[in-house]
């Protein structure tokens, strides 16, 4: 029994022999996957189920960028390095590299997966996709979805590409007020205004007067055209912002962009426009100096769309720190962005690359009250703006106008103690501005957070912040004498008429951030975009934050709504005549 069973063990342990000399790889294996420009094709050869050499066989990548990038990771992999990471400015060629390797190591036979098992082989199968349409408009923010809109209605087929998984942009996250002249609202409230009145307003900040005058004209057949055809509930209250003459901002229900937004998606889907989502525009493509499409990175590789008329629509650069810091020197890290991730100025870029104009990239618009984690521009901090605040800092003493530009005080902000600051309001204050129930849910994340504070006395308000208490009292006295006399003696604050002296009192802790990007393309009243040499490029539009011009160093509060609303009309009815 004893020898049967020995003569067994060495049985098996001949087999297990037998079979690990049967499984070692040896040989070399092609690789190939799809890079930017075409296929990738690499030369992998083994030695005992290990890679000795990887090689390029072929490739058709760029010489500067994409080649450099497979020849930096062939010596890694050479060196018997294979944390393969993504070589900065080669994403696509760098993929590709790792694609193609695996695809060599699947043929030999082993386990890709437990080689590069540091490395996301990120698509397995690169696939190229195309499609053909009229108009391809490049992000679903407001001036996105109104294009498109208008570019279906005028009879062209249209593809609303996307880059993040919901559409909306900044539009959605906005209060989404439009200012329009002359309105139905003004009409009952026997507030008297003009189209020439609006156009010097917004003409103060230097803007480009043939647009403004285009902007001026049409917006209130714009608001007309949401509230009629688009079904956008407007509330019958009207907003006044700073740097407007009348009150003449339309507020839509919820003060909200959600209800623009929610709208023109119902619009758009029930004409049948297409939407793709996680489509991120790169590239416009060209023939003869006439666009004639946009190429896209989609899940699966990429998307070629070859369209009659491009309408970039990708909003602005407020996301985007490298394009921020390289056009402001003033904007730093201390200053957080308002804007959604999609605002990385894409749509900027693309057009630069074939030859496109911009104007007024270095100016940027900050707004003072804002989430000091997040950036989020807080409504709550409207107080400031309608039953009156003041701003103070660690130390407890004001430090600016707070009624000042949103440029004034964010800088002042960010010169504080930890570049913060301390909005002050009381209960009659809270009343007048109304903060409740419209921004309920802000309101009360504010709370749970321990941002803002509700309480019912000046000392428990500076012991929640840690505020010097001594000072923080004596600043509210002073203020609440000045506010008495009418005259503010520190800052010349312009209105005033409240005073901090109803509990509960309110403290809300807020930072600066970036808000709007008023530079962008050159584009003419057709919403045509315009060259280095000022002429047209033939097929390509755009609209919205992703333009520059009409805002010169200033956009006035609810000017944007309008601006969207209008140019995304005009690019989008020029895009779809352009069959
Ligand atoms: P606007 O107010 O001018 O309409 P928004 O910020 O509301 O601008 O909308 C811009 C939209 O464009 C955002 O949803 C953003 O994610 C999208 N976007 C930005 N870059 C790209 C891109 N490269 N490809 C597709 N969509 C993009």
């Amino acid at each position: 029994m004893k020898k049967l069973f020995r003569s067994l063990s060495f049985l098996l342990v001949f087999v297990l022999f037998l079979t690990s000399c049967k499984s070692a790889v040896n040989g070399t294996y092609e690789g190939k996957a799809r890079g930017h420009n075409g296929d990738v094709v690499l030369n992998v050869s083994f030695e005992n189920s290990k890679i000795k050499n990887v090689s390029l066989k072929e490739s058709v990548e760029t010489e500067d960028v994409g080649k450099l990038a497979i020849e930096k990771l062939i010596q890694k992999v050479n060196s018997g390095d294979f944390n393969l990471d993504e070589i900065t400015g080669a994403t696509y060629s760098s993929k590709a590299f790792v694609n193609a390797l695996a695809d060599a190591i699947k043929k030999s036979g082993l386990d890709y997966k437990k080689i590069l098992k540091n490395n996301p082989v990120m698509n397995e199968k690169f696939e190229v996709k195309e499609m053909n349409t009229d108009v391809v408009v490049v992000g679903s923010g407001g001036a996105g979805l109104i294009s498109a809109i208008k570019s279906k209605q005028a009879g062209a087929n249209v593809v609303i590409i996307e880059k993040l998984p919901l559409i909306g942009g900044n539009t959605l996250i906005s209060g989404a007020e439009y200012s329009a002249p002359n309105n139905w609202l003004q009409e009952k409230e026997n507030i008297k205004d003009s189209v020439d009145l609006f156009k010097k307003d917004v003409e103060k900040a230097g803007g480009d007067k043939e647009l403004i005058d285009v902007l001026a004209n049409n917006a209130l057949d714009g608001a007309k055209w949401l509230r009629d055809d688009v079904k956008v509930e407007w509330t019958d209250e009207l907003m006044f912002f700073g740097g407007h003459s009348v009150k003449r901002s339309l507020i839509p229900k919820g003060q909200s962009g959600k209800e623009l937004i929610n709208k023109l998606h119902a619009k758009a889907e029930e004409l049948g426009i297409e939407i793709l989502t996680e489509t991120n525009a790169f590239e416009l493509l060209t023939k003869d100096n006439v666009v004639t499409g946009v190429k896209a990175k989609i899940k699966t590789g990429e998307l070629i769309i070859n369209a009659k008329s491009v309408v970039l629509t990708t909003g602005g650069f407020g996301a985007n720190k490298k394009m921020l810091y390289d056009n402001d020197k003033e904007v730093d890290d201390k200053i957080l962005s308002t804007n959604s991730p999609g605002s990385t100025g894409d749509g900027i870029k693309m057009a630069q690359a074939i030859g496109a104009d911009v104007v007024d990239m270095n100016q940027i618009q900050l707004y003072p009250v804002c989430d000091v984690e997040t950036g989020k521009l807080l409504y709550t901090g409207d107080t400031r703006l309608v039953g009156g605040a003041i701003i103070v800092n660690k130390e407890g003493k004001r430090f600016v106008e707070e009624l000042g530009t949103r440029r004034e005080i964010s800088m002042g902000i960010k010169a504080q103690t930890d570049s913060v600051a301390y909005q002050i309001w009381d209960e009659d204050s809270m009343q007048k501005s109304k903060i409740l129930p419209t921004h309920e849910i802000e309101y009360k994340n504010l709370i749970e957070g321990k941002k803002l504070c509700k309480v019912n006395s000046i000392e428990e308000m500076a012991e929640f912040f840690g505020i010097d208490k001594e000072n923080l009292k004596e600043t509210i006295k002073q203020f609440n004498e000045d506010s008495e006399k009418g005259k503010d003696t520190l800052f010349n604050l312009r209105r005033l008429g409240f005073k901090v002296k109803k509990a509960p009192f309110y403290c809300l802790k807020a930072v600066p951030a970036v808000h709007h990007t008023m530079g962008g393309l050159k584009i003419n009243k057709n919403a045509e975009v315009i060259n280095k040499n000022g002429e047209v490029i033939k097929g390509l539009y755009s609209a919205g934050e992703t333009t520059g011009g009409i805002h010169g160093k200033n956009r006035l509060g609810s000017v944007s709504i309008a601006d969207i609303t209008v140019f995304g009309i005009i690019a989008g009815t020029n895009a779809g005549n352009n069959k």
